[in-house]
């Protein structure tokens, strides 16, 4: 049931409970559970000589309106169950409205922290699941509303349906990248390289003095909500203007000497179209997100029956020899790390300086990217040993 069904049902339940409570009927339908006239009825003292005369309070209905709205979860988070005054107000539903969104953020988050180990794209999945997804996340539904005295307890249950529907698929997506394929930048017919076809593969790091991250935020399959899409490179956070070199030999096929950074309404508005999309198109990636860059040709030398391309984005500078057609040999200086194509660059700064690498490989079925589909737990490590040369 959606809010607004839930919300109009609501009122009509509270319509009826109202006009029972106020003026009971003689022939009022019978409710299990219920005793709504109780509250009004006027209850006379018996006059009993031996004892003191009691005098005992009429509560009136407008008393009960005063009951503090309570909200119960249970341990499981499977069952919440609203107590509330039997004649609800308006406050009352947007108290119901409120619980129930806090309620099912913690509950998805709750579900993702079981799943995803790695806090940071945890918070990022959750993001990603909050915005892709309808602000109202029909993550409880209505089971039942039963009165009782002055009280009213409204039930609602955990919709597993919606859960394994919805929001499993994001979870394999991006937490199991191993247990289902990721919709790939291009056209593709197979499956990304298997880790088998890159055991001989060893490479220098793009930035010396760097390091293989360990957060899965800057690796590989992690999502990017911005732009719809998922992350294909790894993200070396080095400082302005850190020099940066091939991470093996090959030829040059991009290098973006005369580069100028877009108006930031504009990436702005290419960002909103891959929303729409549901995906980063190509041209939006390659052109605009990458910023500055060079592309570098491996050949199908270094992964056997793939072709392979390393990318280097976000630069600030690139050396004058570097130009398309020249080979660069491994460790060969190539530019210096930037910002541009991020949101900060567009917006004149030098924050988030760094150096984003990606390593494209590709087969007559589609282009991949290194790292698809592995999980998460061996990234870091098979990164590790591919730049341990
Ligand atoms: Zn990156």
């Amino acid at each position: 049931m959606s809010y607004r069904a839930l919300i109009s049902h609501l009122i009509g339940l509270s319509a009826y409970i109202w006009l029972n409570s106020c003026v009971p009927p003689p022939s009022q339908p019978e409710i299990p559970g219920t005793d709504i006239s109780a509250a009004s009825k006027t209850v006379e003292p018996e006059m009993d000589e031996d004892v003191v005369p009691t005098i005992i309070e009429i509560v009136e209905p407008e008393i009960s309106v005063e009951i503090v709205p309570v909200v119960n979860t249970s341990v499981d988070r499977s069952q919440i169950t609203f107590v509330l005054p039997a004649e609800l107000n308006a406050q009352h539903l947007r108290f119901i409205d409120k619980s129930l969104r806090e309620i099912s953020d913690k509950s998805v988050k709750h579900i993702l922290a079981d799943s995803v180990q790695d806090d940071s794209l945890s918070v990022l999945i959750a993001q990603t699941i909050f915005n892709d997804l309808l602000t109202n996340i029909p993550n409880y539904e209505f089971l039942s509303a039963t009165a009782s005295g002055d009280s009213l307890f409204i039930n609602y249950r955990l919709n597993k349906t919606f859960i394994d529907h919805i929001i499993k698929p994001y979870l394999d997506t991006y937490a199991h990248p191993a247990q289902k394929p990721i919709s790939p930048l291009f056209t593709s017919h197979h499956n990304p390289p298997a880790i088998e076809s890159v055991a001989e593969l060893t490479l220098l790091l793009p930035c010396e003095d760097s390091s293989v991250p360990t957060q899965a935020l800057l690796l590989p399959n992690a999502p990017r909500n911005y732009r719809s899409g998922t992350h294909r490179g790894v993200d070396f956070y080095v400082n302005w203007g850190t020099p940066v070199r091939a991470v093996s030999g090959g030829i040059v096929i991009r290098a973006d000497h005369h580069f100028e950074e877009v108006q930031p309404d504009f990436r702005v508005q290419l960002l909103a179209q891959a929303k729409q999309l549901g995906h980063t198109p190509a041209d939006v990636f390659e052109h605009v997100l990458v910023g500055q860059s060079v592309y570098i040709d491996h050949g199908f030398d270094l992964v056997p029956g793939y072709r392979a391309v390393s990318i280097y984005a976000h630069l600030s500078h690139i050396n004058g020899e570097i130009k398309p057609g020249v080979t660069v040999s491994a460790g060969q200086m190539i530019g210096l790390s930037g910002n541009s194509g991020t949101k900060d660059s567009t917006l004149g700064t030098r924050k988030g300086a760094h150096l984003h690498w990606e390593l494209i490989l590709q087969d007559k079925g589609g282009e991949y990217y290194l790292g698809q589909g592995w999980a998460m737990n061996e990234l870091s490590n098979l990164l590790l040993r591919i730049f341990s040369k």
